[in-house]
């Protein structure tokens, strides 16, 4: 089984990004599971068609230590299992504690090891590293594989700078590596060169380059995933080429993060002043 975790700024696209590519996996009889480590809970909706998920955390807080798996699996697009680790109460406690909470709580419940023939866990995870709890599913080896969605937006960029700062940390110890950037754009100037450029100098790949598309949106109001909506628009055909990449997927790399200042430069030369 492959452990793969989506690392990325908020709003960058990771949760549309994981389940339109793991639509795209689906469809290529791949068996799934995805595990939302994001509080808003919502990384599994298009796969579920909007169907409400009970987090593992309300769960938790409603059932006790009563919890069953089926209260917090379920299975949605093509198959796939769908679980959201949810979050604390606004403005009580941490985040960051409550994911490593539900991801112990799946493994004590068999989540993982019921499915041996699982070929893929996608962890979808909330935004920067900017806390310890966020670095859970690279901590420990929970997640083996990293892909970090990005746009030409500084603060895309400078995020997933960050991330892979905190890549290196663990990898020594818990083997975690970076399999490559995924692109998705926001058409800033230059983007894919410029996005082509960081990850060579991260020593990662562009893996993919995702246009920017309307009809995200329009899976989107109507709760699904584009393959799902409309199965026959280029921009299905984009999320299964990076299905199918991820999928044959080789490069697993340590990055080596930038400075601050070859930051700066590479959005001078590429993005404002180009
Ligand atoms: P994140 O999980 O990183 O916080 P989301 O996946 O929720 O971000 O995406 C934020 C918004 O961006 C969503 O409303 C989604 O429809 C939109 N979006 C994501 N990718 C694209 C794209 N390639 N084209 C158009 N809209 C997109
Ligand atoms: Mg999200």
């Amino acid at each position: 089984m492959r452990k793969v975790a989506i690392y990325g700024k908020g709003g960058i696209g990771k949760s549309t990004t994981t389940q339109n590519t793991v639509a795209g996996l689906v469809e290529m009889g791949k068996r799934i599971m995805v595990v939302g480590c994001d509080p808003k809970g919502d990384s599994t909706r298009l796969l579920l068609n909007g169907m409400a998920q009970q987090t593992v955390l309300d769960t938790l807080r409603e059932e006790g230590e009563d919890v069953e798996l089926e209260d917090i699996r379920k299975q949605g697009y093509g198959g796939s299992l769908c679980t959201e680790s949810g979050g604390p109460e606004p403005g009580v406690g941490c985040a960051g504690r409550g994911i490593i909470t539900s991801i112990n709580l799946l493994e004590q419940l068999g989540a993982y090891a019921d499915r041996e023939e699982l070929d893929y866990v996608f962890y979808d995870v909330l935004g920067d590293v900017v806390c310890g709890g966020f670095a859970m599913p690279i901590r420990e080896g929970k997640a083996q594989e990293i892909y970090i969605v990005v746009s030409g937006e500084m603060m895309a960029m400078y995020a997933a700078n960050n991330i892979c700062k905190g890549i290196v940390k663990f990898a020594e110890s818990g083997g975690v590596r970076l399999g490559g950037l995924i692109c998705n754009s926001r058409s800033v100037d230059n983007e894919y060169e410029m996005i082509q450029v960081l990850a060579e100098q991260l020593g990662t790949q562009m893996i993919h380059f995702l246009p920017r598309d309307n009809m995200v949106q329009r899976a989107e109001i109507n709760r699904k995933t584009v393959i799902d909506f409309d199965p026959a628009h280029p921009q299905a055909d984009e999320y299964r080429a990076l299905a199918r990449k991820i999928d044959e997927n080789e490069t697993r790399v340590i990055p080596t993060p930038l400075e601050i200042d070859d930051l700066e430069k590479l959005l001078i030369d590429y993005g404002i002043a180009a």
